[in-house]
């Protein structure tokens, strides 16, 4: 048998997992990644925010993602019938990167894992983690596809499973969560816009023509190519797998702007659809363990802050536990859970403000100062950390009384 002693074992080679490991050899530590499945392998999440591209760097992982030739990104462009709103992600209140990438994340994702390894982790392809045991010398149970199990022993174990929520379900951690139930269905299509267009270099975010609670995305990737989906309550997609196509197909047609980009183009993949994807639980951590970027908390894809939230977890998780490891004394609730949180909630109240309208109102107002556009800018381009944005310090009340303003004029 194949029994494992390392400093940390980690479940899920996705970007949580694999920027972990990265920070955490950098820092001298063992490190063994145990993944179930076998990349590449297909995730949705496309659309980066530049305040990830501080962790690529960060974790040694910035040059392989550069030289990869993903799309170039420097902003978001919503629209909603004959509306329009453009936010340059260079043009914003908070310090840092300004731009970033629209990736094929099978891709990107091999890239980062792959990264991980050639700084010394130890990653296991087609190994699932069954069982924990919870403590200060935790203990995983795993599976190859052979059917070998074998135990690890770990001085500290990260959850990066993403929606496999491995911790959450094994320790019944999950919480509800206040988001109603959404789903998605997308797919891949050939698109009508020139290589070189500056269109490219925006997610465009559309808006149903009658319902403001459904939108679409339409992310640009290299090669001619686009993600594109659409948001909404789970049952407005209630259709058989068979029926997905037509009802993606439909759903593009009435909306004008991704009508006239994406038109009939061939579908590249079969129309996917996930649901149920909003989770919370409790803590963030618990004894010999924490849990990293979606397996913690997954709120709504519409500011596309999933990636973001998890490369920010994986440098939280890893600050503190270097100094756990060197024999510290730690406190991962002030030191990891609520610093890491305060991020998510800056971008909650925005998730909020989207479904009631009130967030479009103010993203199409026309009037908007400078000023409070580049704070906006800020959030949207991920710096939902950055205590000197108001609307980062506040942004409930800061929301409100800006939506009030808009709406006044
Ligand atoms: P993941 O990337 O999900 O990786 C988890 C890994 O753990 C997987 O490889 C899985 O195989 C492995 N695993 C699971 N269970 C086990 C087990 N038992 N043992 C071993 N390994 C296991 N984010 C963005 O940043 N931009 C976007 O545009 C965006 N769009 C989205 C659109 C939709 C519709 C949805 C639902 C999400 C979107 N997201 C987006 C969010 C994004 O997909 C996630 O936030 C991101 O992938 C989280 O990364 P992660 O490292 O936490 O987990």
């Amino acid at each position: 048998s194949q029994h494992a002693a390392v400093d940390v074992a980690i479940i899920g080679a996705g970007p949580s997992g694999a920027v972990a490991a990265a920070l955490l050899r950098k820092a001298g530590h063992s490190v063994l990644v145990l993944e179930r499945q076998h990349f590449p392998r297909f995730s949705i999440g496309e659309s980066l925010l530049p305040q990830s591209m501080a962790y690529l760097e960060e974790a040694d992982m910035l040059q392989a993602v550069v030289e990869a030739g993903f799309q170039y990104k420097n902003g978001a462009h919503f629209v909603h019938g004959g509306k329009t709103a453009s936010y340059d992600f260079r043009d914003k209140h908070s310090k840092g990167w300004g731009t970033t990438y629209q990736v094929e994340r099978a891709k990107f994702d091999d890239i980062l894992i792959r990264r991980a390894a050639e700084q010394g982790a130890d990653v296991r392809f087609g190994h699932a983690v069954n069982a924990i045991q919870t403590g200060e010398a935790p203990q995983l149970e795993v599976a190859d596809e052979a059917g070998n199990t074998y135990t690890v022993r770990a001085r500290f174990v990260l959850d990066a499973s993403g929606f496999g929520r491995v911790l959450p379900r094994l320790l019944e951690l999950e919480t509800p969560t206040r988001m109603p139930t959404r789903a998605a269905i997308f797919t891949h299509v050939r698109d009508g816009l020139p290589a070189g267009s500056t269109d490219r270099n925006k997610i465009c975010i559309a808006v149903h023509p009658e319902r403001r609670d459904v939108w679409y995305w339409m992310i640009p990737l290299a090669d001619g190519r686009s993600s594109v989906g659409c948001v909404a309550e789970a049952s407005f997609f209630d259709v058989t797998e068979t029926e997905r196509e037509a009802k993606l197909r439909e759903l593009i047609r009435v909306e004008p702007t991704l009508c006239e980009l994406i038109g009939d183009a061939p579908f590249l993949m079969p129309v996917r659809h996930i649901g149920g994807y909003s989770a919370n639980v409790e803590r963030l951590y618990g004894p010999g363990y924490a849990l990293l970027g979606n397996a913690g908390e997954f709120l709504d894809p519409v500011f596309s802050s999933g990636v973001t939230i998890a490369l920010r977890s994986a440098h939280l998780a890893v600050e503190t536990l270097k100094r756990q490891l060197r024999g510290e004394a730690v406190d991962w609730l002030a030191d990891y859970d609520r610093p890491l949180r305060r991020g998510i909630d800056t971008f909650r109240a925005f998730v909020d403000r989207w479904y009631t309208g009130e967030l479009q109102d103010i993203i199409f107002y026309p009037h908007q100062t400078p000023t409070i556009r580049r704070m906006i800018s800020a959030v949207l381009a991920g710096y939902a950390w950055d205590e000197t944005n108001p609307y980062v310090a506040d942004p409930v009340r800061r929301l409100n009384s800006l939506h009030e303003a808009c709406k006044a004029m």
